[in-house]
């Protein structure tokens, strides 16, 4: 298991959900996400209407599922969650929409994996909350209109610009998740810690939050490897040194990159001259998926500073040899 990896595993899914916050004011960070929906929410509240439909995008966990269940519970309503690839059928969906009750939220989580069948009648749904679907088969075939409760849809994706236009233009409100600041994702590890009736003291709550790689799914795991490592090894309190020794056993570096992170450093640094390079040879020189290479590893390391996306491929730059200890040449990129 990657320890830094973007998805949670079945046995990290019940500790997630114990950590979850449930109310706004619990969510940390996303100041810009967060302002934009607490007025839509109020008013929308005020005028017991259903709120527009939400897209969340953002790396995976970055709180998007956290904040679809944060909504639907500020609204007053009930949430039902489903995924882009688990809804292959129409029938699925008509299912679903017709068992909503009025305002309620429908959560889909990998939108941009829907099937083109399903999301093709998904549209009037989402534009008038009526469902055309088409019933018998042959001659006996007719199509019947279904008129749905008003409902919100809460779309959730790692990348928008993998979504079709016509699904994307159906969104009223579109809120970008960033990567968290070390301080926030100190909150967010001292907050899990206290549930977990975990001892922490302040130098180890930050050395945990600066190699969480800026995504709260992360702090949330490496906070509780080195609970397990303290307990072992120390007293049990979580010390700056015992973090620093327990990530340093679990291969994340200083700066927060696993052994993946840097695999691709390194390949873009030494088998390809610090780059450009594309893509597909990338996925190939270190063997893994280019989905997971977009939509995991990439994000953080170009915020970070440490790769460019150029229109010819990615780039190392001079932060990325430095990290290495590797002089850059003259001409990279900052
Ligand atoms: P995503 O759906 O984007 O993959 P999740 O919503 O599942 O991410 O978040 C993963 C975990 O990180 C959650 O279980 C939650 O405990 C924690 N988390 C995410 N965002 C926040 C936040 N803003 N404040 C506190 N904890 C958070």
């Amino acid at each position: 298991d990657r320890i830094v990896s973007g998805a949670a595993g079945n046995a990290e899914a019940v500790f997630e959900r114990a950590l979850r916050p449930k109310q706004l004011d619990e969510y940390v960070g996303q100041t810009k996400a967060r302002a934009q929906l607490e007025i839509f929410i109020s008013a929308t509240r005020a005028r017991q209407e259903a709120l527009d439909h939400v897209l969340l995008f953002g790396p995976p966990g970055l709180g998007k599922t956290t904040l679809a269940h944060i909504i639907a519970r500020e609204l007053g309503v009930n949430l039902r969650q489903t995924s882009g690839p688990v809804l292959d059928r129409p029938g699925d969906l008509a299912a679903l929409l017709t068992n909503l009750e009025a305002n309620d939220v429908l959560f889909i989580d990998e939108i941009h994996r829907l099937s083109p069948v399903v999301e093709e009648i998904l549209y009037p749904a989402l534009e008038d909350y009526s469902l055309d679907i088409m019933i018998g088969e042959g001659p006996a075939a007719r199509s019947v209109k279904i008129d749905l409760k008003p409902f919100t849809l809460i779309g959730a994706t790692t990348r928008a610009g993998m979504l079709t236009n016509p699904l994307r233009d159906r969104f009223g409100i579109v809120a970008r998740l960033e990567f968290y600041t070390t301080e926030e994702l100190t909150k967010i590890i001292n907050r899990s810690a206290s549930l977990l009736k975990a001892n922490i003291d302040p130098e180890g709550s930050i050395e945990i939050a600066k190699r969480a790689r800026g995504t709260p799914r992360i702090a949330n795991r490496l906070l509780r490897r080195v609970r397990d490592y303290a307990e072992v090894k120390g007293t049990g309190t979580i010390t700056k040194v015992m973090a620093d020794a327990a990530l340093k056993m679990l291969d994340v570096d200083p700066s927060g990159f696993d052994v993946m992170d840097r695999k691709l450093l390194e390949a873009i640094l030494h088998k390809f001259d610090g780059g450009p390079v594309g893509i597909d040879n990338l996925a190939a020189a270190i063997g893994e998926e280019r989905d997971t290479i977009e939509d995991v590893l990439e994000p953080y390391l170009i915020q970070q500073g440490y790769l460019q996306r150029t229109s010819r491929g990615r780039i190392a730059t001079r932060q990325a040899y430095e990290h290495f200890g590797l002089t850059p040449p003259s001409s990279s990129a900052n």
